[in-house]
């Protein structure tokens, strides 16, 4: 089932869903069912699973250190069949202009649609590690606004190539991501939601939001998006502080700001469980405002750790 219409069925009820990442190559999918398993029990109506970009390595061989690009987390959309199948839960692939050609994009969703996957998550993806900027990949997208309108050309039957045997694709519920504290590269919010914006008009159903930890943000991001037109559902995506590393990475991977009554609570921590505990309690304050101010989902960043998200989402629903 579409985002959109689980959202229309809860009738003003704030649902639970959370984002998982693919385990790393050569991994085995059952750590994965362990960390979804604890989560279960909160009905989610759809489980996100992330699609990371290749990028390049370095392997000994001989003497000489070779330059390889690969993909480190592979198997997105077998990993959503597989959860889809085992759980009976809507799963959302993430889907790359990084990375992808045109050609791979569409295959992809070819594939999608055969697995029954109703919903796509529609991304840029980031500059490679060793990159300052964002590179489109030769034959790919340069923004997510693009990639929209492949996914929306392909509702209507379009392929790149060759259409006359084939039928329309299936129409795909597209969520597209917002930036509360803006996207790292955006000269203002005021530009970043104009491209928001965009990516509605081509064809996006609904947002989900990067994290943040002060709620005035998202409430203030929803109601400049709103004065813009952007009507679709907008979903707050939320993180607990797990390590006290967070405070200095998250500001600095995500360019969004920790409240300073959080980060002197993390500072007085003397060890990573308290640390984890304070990140759970905020969490929870966080998610209990959002929720009494009836968003329609609150989505989690599990980053592969479900017992905190249990611990918040006990809490709540
Ligand atoms: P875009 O919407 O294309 O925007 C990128 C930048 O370009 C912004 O600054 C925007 O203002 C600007 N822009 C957009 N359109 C135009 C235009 N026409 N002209 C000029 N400027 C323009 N990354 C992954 O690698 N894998 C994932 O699975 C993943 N999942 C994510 C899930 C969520 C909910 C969020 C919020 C982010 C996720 N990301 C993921 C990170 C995302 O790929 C990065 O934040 C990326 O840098 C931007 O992606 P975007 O889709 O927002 O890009």
């Amino acid at each position: 089932m579409k985002v959109t219409d689980h959202i229309k069925n809860a009738n003003g009820k704030t649902l639970f869903s959370f984002e998982i990442i693919p385990p790393k190559k050569g991994s085995n999918i059952d750590e994965l069912y362990r960390n979804i398993d604890p989560l279960m029990e909160f009905d989610p109506p759809f489980i996100d699973v992330t699609t990371s970009r290749e990028e390049y390595v370095y392997i000994q061989k001989d003497d000489l250190l070779e330059r390889k690009i690969t993909r480190m987390r592979p198997g997105t959309v077998g990993i959503c069949a597989a959860i889809k199948h085992k759980y009976d839960v809507d799963t959302i692939p993430h889907v790359l202009c990084g990375g992808f050609t045109r050609e791979e994009t569409e295959y992809l969703l070819v594939d999608c649609h055969y697995l029954g996957i109703d919903n796509v998550m529609a991304l840029r993806g980031d500059a490679m590690k060793h990159q300052r900027y964002f590179e489109k990949t030769e034959g790919g997208h340069e923004y997510a606004s693009d990639l929209v309108k492949q996914i929306r050309d392909l509702r209507e039957g379009k392929y790149l190539h060759d259409t006359a045997e084939a039928g329309a694709m299936a129409d795909f519920c597209v969520g597209v991501a917002g930036y509360p504290e803006k996207h790292l590269e955006a000269p203002s919010l005021e530009s970043d939601l104009k491209k928001l914006k965009l990516k509605v008009d081509m064809g996006a159903d609904y947002v989900v939001t990067q994290m943040f930890f002060r709620n005035e943000a998202f409430f203030e991001f929803v109601d400049k998006a709103r004065a813009m037109g952007i009507t679709v559902p907008i979903i707050p995506g939320i993180k607990p502080i797990a390590v006290k590393k967070h405070l200095q990475l998250l500001p600095q991977v995500f360019k969004i700001d920790l409240p300073e009554e959080l980060i002197s609570e993390v500072e007085k921590c003397s060890t990573n469980k308290e640390v984890r505990q304070v990140g759970v309690e905020w969490c929870i304050q966080q998610s209990r405002e959002l929720k009494e101010a009836g968003v329609p989902v609150l989505h989690y960043y599990s980053m592969g750790k479900s017992d905190n998200i249990k611990d918040i989402a006990s809490a709540l629903f």
